[in-house]
């Protein structure tokens, strides 16, 4: 499914009320990642753009054997292994999450991620003991990374380098696996929007299978009755209990991420019950609080990303306040049917919702 080989391809250019704009999709990073450009993308500025998405897949996925987060779970237990600064970038960022969650969000959920199997051919309920063996193996703490480091005392040692030693990477116990399922696409998306900056792209939508940035201004509606007067960028919130596509209300924004973790984005069903796949790093079970769905906003796509699982796993009062105290924006839904949130720029559509402001 990870196969960077099969890519739905899709290349068009539409007029669109907002003006010219032309997307393109493919599978990377195990989802279907889609750009789009205003005002006439340059098939190489894609190019560039899908070429760092799979640098990225190559760098942290858990789906290819060579990636450097495969080669740090082999080597658990018996070594560290040098990263990219790019890895040790998102690590350093997971660990920072992990230490705000209190463990709510951890990096070093790979063992039980494995062991539910959500998201692939044979996912299923584990036993206890399973479930008691996996957890066992849990623990941000003890991933040890150690920082680049210039040596000067030993510049013939790391003469390849120019002195330079490269950063590192290890899991203390036999067992123990990194999975960045929850954090990689927004540091991807991160990455996006640098390469835009440089090629000078005025406005754009990435979305990496729901991580989504709208970047620059959103291109005003072609028409003199409108004026030219600037307009904030609409991202629909999707409605969990509907289908894909059917929004319970839309966030209005100026350029920002925003990023949704939810039961219904991977899960399966067995006697009648849903497991998705965000995990209670206590029980070792799907985290069941009452909520359906966490979206998150925030200028870094990474941090958002790894809120909006954080967030999740840690509930409304706690959720909420870790947050705010990285100034994200949060909305979120509940089972019941009503939707919390602090944020302004929330418009509810569905009736069906009922909103509560906090
Ligand atoms: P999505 O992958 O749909 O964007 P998330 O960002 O919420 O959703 O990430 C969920 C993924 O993160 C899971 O598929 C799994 O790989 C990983 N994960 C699950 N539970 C946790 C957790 N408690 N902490 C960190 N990562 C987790
Ligand atoms: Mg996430």
């Amino acid at each position: 499914m990870y196969a960077a080989l099969f890519l739905v391809f899709s290349l068009f250019s539409a007029c669109t009320p907002e003006g010219r704009s032309s997307a393109r999709s493919e599978l990377a990073l195990g989802t279907l990642c889609r750009i789009e450009l205003f005002g006439g993308g340059k098939p190489e500025l894609y190019g560039r753009l899908f070429s760092r998405l799979y640098e990225i897949e190559r760098m942290m996925s858990v789906n290819l054997a060579d990636s450097e987060v495969s080669r740090i779970n082999r080597a658990a237990g018996i070594a560290p292994v040098p990263v990219s600064p790019e890895l040790f970038t998102v690590l350093e960022r997971a660990v920072y999450f992990a230490e705000a969650s209190d463990g709510a969000f951890d990096p070093t959920v790979g063992p039980l991620v494995g062991l539910w199997g959500i998201g692939g051919d044979n996912p299923k309920v584990p036993d206890r003991e399973e479930i008691e063996a996996a957890l066992a193996l849990v623990n941000w703490k003890e991933l040890e990374l150690s920082g680049p480091a210039v040596d000067e005392t030993s510049a013939v040692d790391g003469a390849e380098t120019g002195g330079h030693v490269s950063a590192t990477a290890f899991l203390r116990r036999r067992g123990m696996a990194l999975d960045l399922g929850a954090i990689a696409k927004g540091f991807a998306a991160d990455e996006l929007v640098k390469l835009l900056r440089e090629a000078g792209t005025k406005s754009a939508v990435i979305d990496l299978g729901g991580n989504i940035y709208v970047y620059g201004t959103r291109p005003p509606p072609r028409s003199f009755l409108s004026g030219f007067k600037k307009t904030k960028w609409r991202v629909g919130i999707q409605n969990p209990l509907d289908d894909r596509g059917a929004y319970a209300g839309y966030l209005e924004l100026d350029e920002t991420s925003v990023v949704t973790s939810g039961v219904y984005e991977r899960f399966f069903t067995e006697n009648g019950k849903r497991y998705h796949h965000i995990l209670d790093t206590r029980t070792g079970f799907p985290v069941e609080n009452g909520l359906l769905a966490v979206t998150i906003t925030a200028p870094s796509s990474m941090d958002a990303d790894a809120l909006s699982t954080a967030v999740f796993a840690l509930g409304r009062e706690k959720g909420g306040v870790l947050a705010a105290a990285n100034g994200a924006g949060a909305v979120f839904m509940f089972e019941d049917k009503t939707i919390h949130t602090s944020s302004a720029d929330f418009t509810l559509t569905d009736t069906g919702y009922r909103l509560v402001e906090f």
